[in-house]
């Protein structure tokens, strides 16, 4: 099982659709909501510092969204921990059910 080109050694492979019965891994529902709330945190934070620079101070409304979305990621991270050997398991099955690989960097084509 490779997990680079042949080509080139890149590590920045991905997987190419086989159709329908192409297998995919089981995401699990907290990494769903895992990510989407630290990117929405990251915006919060980053809008807070905005505001802080620009001498007004974040307004309270927007520290009580940045706390609650904080609290979000908190709970989020704490299920995901708990779902991280199953879905490492499930990578790992379809890592290697994954016949068909392409690089990003040179766009060579493999079959494993
Ligand atoms: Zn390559």
């Amino acid at each position: 099982m490779q997990y680079r080109c042949p080509k080139c050694q890149s590590v920045k492979i991905m997987p190419v659709s086989q159709g329908a019965n192409s297998p995919r891994p089981n995401v699990p529902k907290s990494l769903v909501l895992l990510v989407p709330a630290i990117f929405i945190l990251l915006v919060l934070v980053l809008i807070s510092v905005g505001m802080w620079i620009f001498g007004h101070g974040a307004g309270q409304t927007l520290q009580i969204a940045t706390v609650a979305v904080f609290g979000v990621c908190v709970i989020a991270g704490v299920l995901f921990w708990r779902d991280l050997p199953d879905f490492k398991i499930s990578m790992q099955a379809f890592m290697q059910a994954q016949k068909h690989w392409k690089c990003r960097d040179c766009n060579h084509e493999w079959q494993n």
